[in-house]
């Protein structure tokens, strides 16, 4: 298989459309030579990272740094930077699998580099001009520079369009006076280049500003003491009168707040695919430890409770494995097709990632909260050692937490996901009003009793997944008939709602791959591969079920809530209940032969 054999989906369109597995990327499509680019990768980070680990937790930066620009010399922070501005011009979906390779041994390393690659360069790669472009680009591909990305304030968080920085134009228009200051700004200690976020005179946006090290006005704060990656820089910036070049403006004046906003979709997939070689590290020194760990006589990866924990690891992983490259193609596909159709390659780049933004918050989601209950269960199946600081899993607990917080907390993008589709669907970009009406008809008649075609691979779960998807549109269609606009207030109903749709995507990119891969070498090979998908099945159905109904509380009653409700029990039956103890054996019983 390879990337062509995977055509593109619309942004959004996967909750309308039904499932083609064909239509979606596996990792398995990856060709030879991104394979080898990963493999490189994995290489060099077992090589020149993984040993020396423990510097990270003694708050070595330096460290940090040379392996920064170690990843520079190897060409690892320009796979995404065209050839003309010393990058490698590689695909979207590569320099993804980079970012998952390359992050797996710590997150000290992998906030360096996706705060490098993604908030940091991509700004200036998607909205940079000729002159920055070919200045900047050649310097931060190669590692000769670090970037930074200052957008949060103090007082500016969340709510990040409210900073109170400040950018005044001198009276002869050619420079501006910067005067602010930034927090937690990832890099900071050795970055060359701080792309700065501020306000110029009354504007109602942000306005992006190009600044270096040795601007005069630019100092820096301590670094901070984190609670995990404790070896990336992660300092306050301060700015007083700090004199920039007009000509360092980046885009337009009151464009900023879409740079900073496009610049973290980016930001979003690219967290997602950092936590995915974590969790890999984390499953296998997990399986591999309780197989060597013997209690009552026996390794306790014998016991049902052990392999019930690496089941559902493994799953989630595989989970938000299938689900973030799945996205990430679509990405680099809608580019191609973009720039094949004439449009200018900076902007396809944009636009590209613009359409995926609910994706790209969906997956930032579910990846960290995956990876949080991984590297959960990773300590707990270490037991005492799991406690112990000279372990692995202790840094990797502390490290994976800020995936939840940075990028956007996991509130905001929650409620980001569902505001985004809805406001899709309100310009008519997205088609949502006749599926979620034809969705109230069906709740009208009599439930079908004819069930799928019980000799078809995975019937049922493609009937759960289309089913799930009815139960978004109903009660999505009702809250908003219900709240309007207010529905952007109701929060508690947003939350809910983006719940399940993160486990209609997810789902969908588990069960495509799973079909996918049956198809192309037999249910027999892909044996793991339904196995996880069925497993996944009860865990997207079963919060489906919870968060709808969740919702639908909070705004239904009388007649409506029971309709509704009786709508959820039809979108979220199981006809056939799996022995759910041997189909979690099974795929733990795999994945310690993996490592045996
Ligand atoms: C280690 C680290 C590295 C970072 N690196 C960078 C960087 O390189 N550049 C940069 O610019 N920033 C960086 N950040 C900042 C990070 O993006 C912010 O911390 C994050 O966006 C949250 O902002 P806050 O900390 O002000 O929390 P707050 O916005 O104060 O949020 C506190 C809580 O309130 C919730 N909340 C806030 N607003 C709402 C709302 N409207 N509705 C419901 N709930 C809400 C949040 O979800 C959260 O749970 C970094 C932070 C850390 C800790």
């Amino acid at each position: 298989m390879n990337p062509s054999t995977s055509r593109t989906q619309r942004g959004s369109a996967f909750l309308i459309e039904d499932l083609d597995p064909q239509r979606i990327f596996v990792p398995e499509d990856f060709s030879d030579d991104q394979k080898m680019m990963a493999d490189s990768t994995t290489e060099f980070v077992d090589r020149e990272v993984w040993p020396q680990k423990h510097r990270f937790e003694a708050h070595d930066y330096d460290f940090t740094f040379d392996l920064m620009r170690k990843a520079g010399e190897m060409g690892l922070l320009g796979i995404y930077v065209p050839e003309a501005y010393g990058g490698l011009g590689m695909g979207f979906n590569t320099s993804m699998l980079v970012c998952d390779r390359i992050s797996g041994a710590s997150g000290s390393l992998s906030t360096a580099y996706g705060a490098h690659t993604g908030i940091g360069i991509l700004p200036v790669l998607l909205y940079g001009n000729e002159e920055q472009k070919a200045y900047y680009l050649p310097k931060l591909a190669s590692g000769e520079w670090i970037g930074a990305y200052c957008l949060t304030e103090p007082g500016a968080g969340s709510d990040a369009n409210s900073g109170k920085t400040r950018a005044v134009p001198s009276s002869d228009g050619s420079s501006y006076s910067i005067t602010g200051q930034k927090m937690w700004i990832s890099n900071a200690g050795y970055a060359q280049l701080f792309i700065v976020f501020a306000k110029i005179e009354d504007d109602k946006n942000l306005t992006a500003f190009l600044v270096e090290r040795d601007n005069p006005g630019l100092s820096l704060g301590e670094e901070e003491h984190k609670m995990g990656i404790r070896a990336s820089s992660t300092r306050q910036v301060f700015f007083t009168d700090c004199v920039v070049r007009a000509d360092r403006m980046l885009g337009e004046r009151n464009g900023g707040f879409k740079i900073a906003m496009n610049a973290l979709n980016v930001g979003r997939i690219k967290l997602a695919a950092a936590c995915l070689d974590a969790n890999r590290r984390i499953l296998r020194a997990s399986a591999e430890y309780a197989q060597q760990r013997h209690q009552f006589g026996q390794p306790i990866a014998q016991f049902g409770a052990i392999q019930q924990k690496l089941a559902t690891m493994a799953m989630l992983h595989f989970a938000s494995e299938s689900a973030t490259y799945r996205a990430g193609q679509d990405i680099e596909n809608t580019i191609g097709a973009l720039e094949a159709s004439g449009m200018d390659p900076q902007q396809a780049k944009l636009k590209g990632v613009e359409e995926f933004a609910v994706e790209c918050a969906l997956l930032k989601v579910h990846a960290s909260e995956a990876g949080s209950w991984i590297v959960d269960q990773g300590v707990q199946i270490y037991g005492g050692m799991g406690y112990s600081a000279d372990a692995p899993m202790d840094s990797a607990y502390r490290d994976m937490r800020i995936a939840r917080i940075y990028e956007g907390t996991n509130e905001i993008n929650r409620m980001l996901s569902v505001g985004m589709l809805l406001k899709k669907a309100l310009k008519g970009e997205l088609e949502l009003m006749g599926p979620a009406m034809k969705v109230g008809a069906e709740l009208l008649e009599l439930p079908s009793f004819d069930g799928p075609d019980p000799e078809e691979l995975l019937s049922e779960e493609r009937e759960s997944l289309a089913q799930l998807k009815k139960a978004f549109l109903m009660v999505a269609g009702k809250a908003v008939e219900q709240f309007g606009p207010g529905i952007e207030e109701e929060q508690e109903i947003l939350m809910a709602a983006s719940d399940v749709l993160i486990q209609i995507y997810v789902f969908e990119s588990v069960l495509g791959r799973a079909l996918k891969l049956a198809a192309a070498k037999g249910t027999q090979a892909a044996a793991q591969e339904i196995d996880l998908a069925r497993l996944y099945r009860y865990e997207a159905v079963e919060v489906a079920q919870r968060s709808a109904r969740e919702a639908i509380s909070s705004f239904a009653d009388g007649d409506v809530q029971r309709m509704l409700l009786m709508g959820l029990k039809r979108f979220t039956k199981i006809r056939t209940l799996h022995n759910l103890k041997e189909l979690r054996r099974r795929v733990a019983q795999r994945v310690l032969a993996g490592v045996a």
